[in-house]
Order: C-alpha cells, then structure tokens, then sequence
C-alpha cells in the first residue's frame, strides 16, 4: 500500500522543529511563516506543550465521551475566560470541517430550516455540507451538491438583506477568508448578519478555523466588529498541530443527549494540548504579539516593490503582487528557506507564522521578500 496521491508534495523531509523554524533531514533549517496551514499557533514544539502532553500520555491518552474527562471542563473554562465567551458552552471535534458540519447542524436542529446563506470564495472544509458551503466547485463532489447553499458577495447588504427570509437556517461567515485570498468582512456587514439573523430566527455561524486563536491580533477576528455569533467554529491553531477542533454555542441552544457525537472528540490527549495552547496564549501573551509583530509586517511589506495590496490583521495576512505568486513563493523557499502559503487567489502569497514570531524573524522574511520582488521585477 502507498498513500494516496492527493497532495502536491515539496521535496523537503522536515525531521525537527522549534518555534519558528523546521530542520529538514539533511539540516537544512527553513524560516516557517506559514504554520502548515495556519496550526502553529505556540510555535514548533513549545516546551511546555511537549511536557502536557507527554505527561498525559503517561496517564491516559484516551477514553471515549461515556465517562468523566474533567479536562474537558478545564479546556471550556480555560477558552471561554481567555475568548470573552465565558457564557458559551463547547462542543469538542477533530477538524475545522467537522466543527462546521457540526455547527450548521445543530442551526438546523435548532430552527428547523434548511437554506444556508454563505459567501463567495468562502472555505469551510471537505465534509459534505461544509464543502457544499465552500464556493469552489472543484472539490464538490456530485454526492456533495446542495440545493440549500447560496452564495452572496461577501460585504453586499443589498444582497444580503434580499436573501434572508425566515426561510434561512443559518448565515456561515468566515471570521477573515483565509483560503479565498485574505479577505476581511468589513465590521457593517457582520453587524448587519448579527441584525438579519436575529430578526428572522436564523443563525450566524462564524468560522474561525483560521482566524481564530489570536491570529488576527484578537482572541477571535470577528470580535474587532463587536458582534457576538450564535456559534463559533474553531480547529487549527487550538491543538498547535494537535487534531482538535470545537464549536462554542450560545446560550439559546439547548444539548440533549445523542443530538451530536464523536469518538475521538474531547479525548484526554486533545484536552491537554489544547489546554497547554490556552496556557502558552494567555502566559506569553501572544495575541498582543500578533498584533503587534502582524502590524509591523504589514507595514513593512506594503512599502515592498511589486506588491499591490496587503491585506490582513494580525498574523493572518495576504500579499497581493502585481502577477502571479508561483515563482516568489518558491524562490522564498529554494533561496531563501522561507515556507510561505498559497491561496485560489493566483496573486495572493498567504502568510500566516506563530504567534510568538519575533521582530528579527519578521524581518529576515521582509528582507527576503524585497530580494526576491527586485529580482522578478528585473526579468
Ligand atoms: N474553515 C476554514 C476557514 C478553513 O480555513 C479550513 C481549512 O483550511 C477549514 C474550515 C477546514 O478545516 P480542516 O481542514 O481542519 O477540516
């Protein structure tokens, strides 16, 4: 047996890695600026994070949602006082997709509806109807196809107000877009879904699988427009490389059992790097420093020749250059030693480092940039 060949691979074997940078097995070290999509949240093997979960796995790795886990209580508590949503309750997963799948579920559970509105270059992940929600039908499978979902122009009012009835089940916004090229609803729209939500009995879900976690310089991207969602999906940056994913539920949905489940959801070796995650966020303060370090980087990047746009918050920022990123993403990394993210964007170089990056790695990377611009723009 072989894997199955899905992946368009970079000939690179990383073996090791810390904080910021990876090893690969001939010693190369590379600059990570990318966090294998948007994980590293800690930074590569953080010490206390190492030392949780090994002395959890030295305890119990695993037991099923059929017994007390208190570290489940811990992690809930621990997210919801660092988020602000200390009145929400979690439900636990294993992936960004299944937290969607799982969120516009119980929407629907919940209002008994079925119309979903999302949004144009949206990404919510590969399971069936979080891919139906996703705009790009490339990886939509024929079994995947859903009438319900309909697409908007993300930041269209007018759009918007004309799709919603109370016929819709839920509204699926991402908290920044993170794989449509780094795209921000603007704080009016997200405060105008909260206000439409409302008035018709639907449900704003907030994917924050990516923004989330600090990312953008707050705990959670959504929170610079002052709303709060009825649920909020998150995955990636919450287990630093750990499969671990949640939905966290307002007040107005009730639990009654059977009505969601996963085997692996909540396991005690999931609970501890998530907890581990929270501790490092809260102790190192790493969300100011995404603030700050994503600010300097966004400045700094804006003055580079060649490049159109940056946008972004935080650590979560898109580079538009004036053609195609292919070539300067992988000069970075052949030249440079600089991992950086793609997006559907062709334009968009997507970078997204720890949180705990330090002003002189940001630098190294500004540097390689303007090398690398100066030198497509000469050919
Ligand atoms: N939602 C968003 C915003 C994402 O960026 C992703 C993954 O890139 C997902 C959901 C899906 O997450 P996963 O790959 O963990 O299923």
């Amino acid at each position: 047996m072989k894997p199955f060949d899905v992946y368009p691979l970079f000939n690179i074997e990383p073996v090791k890695a810390q904080g910021s940078w990876i090893w690969d097995k001939n010693g190369t070290r590379y600059l990570d600026l990318y966090g294998g999509h948007a994980v590293i949240s800690i930074g590569h093997s953080h010490p206390y994070y190492v030392q949780k979960i090994s002395e959890q796995l030295n305890r119990i790795g695993f037991y099923s949602n059929s017994v007390q886990i208190p570290l489940q209580q811990e992690l809930a508590q621990k997210l919801g006082s660092l988020s602000g949503y200390e009145n929400y309750d979690l439900f636990l997963c294993n992936s960004g997709a299944e937290a969607n799948e799982n969120a516009l579920k119980l929407a629907s559970f919940h209002n008994g509806r079925k119309k979903i509105i999302a949004f144009e270059r949206s990404f919510h992940g590969r399971t069936s109807l979080a891919v139906a929600a996703t705009n790009d039908s490339s990886i939509v499978a024929p079994v995947n196809e859903n009438a319900n979902i309909v697409f908007l122009p993300l930041n269209d009012e007018t759009r918007l107000e004309e799709a919603m009835s109370d016929q819709v089940c839920a509204v699926i916004v991402e908290g920044i877009q993170g794989v449509g090229g780094v795209r921000l609803p603007q704080k009016y729209f997200l405060q105008k879904i909260k206000s439409l939500c409302e008035k018709f009995g639907a449900v704003m879900v907030l994917d924050e699988v990516q923004s989330g976690y600090g990312r953008s310089g707050r705990f959670f991207a959504h929170q610079f427009a002052d709303v709060s969602p009825d649920l909020i999906t998150v995955a990636k940056g919450m287990g630093n490389g750990f499969p671990v994913a949640g939905v966290l539920t307002s007040e107005k949905f009730k639990a009654k059992h059977g009505m969601l489940g996963t085997t692996f959801g909540g396991n005690h070796l999931a609970c501890a790097a998530a907890i581990a995650v929270l501790d490092v966020i809260g102790k190192e303060n790493l969300v100011e420093n995404a603030a700050n370090i994503g600010e300097f980087l966004i400045h700094e990047i804006s003055k580079t020749e060649g490049v159109k746009e940056v946008r972004g918050r935080g650590l979560m920022i898109g580079i538009e250059l004036e053609f195609p990123c292919r070539d300067i993403r992988s000069e970075l990394l052949t030249e440079h030693k600089i991992f950086t993210g793609s997006s559907s964007d062709k334009n968009t170089l997507r970078v997204l480092p720890a949180l705990n990056i330090s002003k002189k790695d940001a630098l190294i990377f500004i540097g390689a940039l303007g090398k690398v611009m100066q030198k497509m723009l000469v050919k």
